[in-house]
């Protein structure tokens, strides 16, 4: 996924910075602890179909 367009992306809810974790293809709000999906490369930027961090990953360092 191209990095310059995670750059321009915000999140939905809080319009915070979002992380990209590339292993689990989702990209991460903090503030919100919720996990945005990218599909086929696309991310899916809805709350309805975001789902909640765990408290492992709430719990896991910036990255
Ligand atoms: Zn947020």
């Amino acid at each position: 996924m191209d990095k310059r367009l995670i750059a321009t992306l915000a999140c939905p809810l809080c319009h915070g910075r979002l992380h990209y974790h590339p292993e689990a293809a989702e990209l991460i709000c903090r503030n919100d602890a919720m996990a945005f999906p990218i599909r086929d490369g696309i991310p899916v930027m809805l709350a309805s179909e975001a789902r909640a961090l765990t408290t492992d990953e709430r719990l896991q360092p910036e990255n």
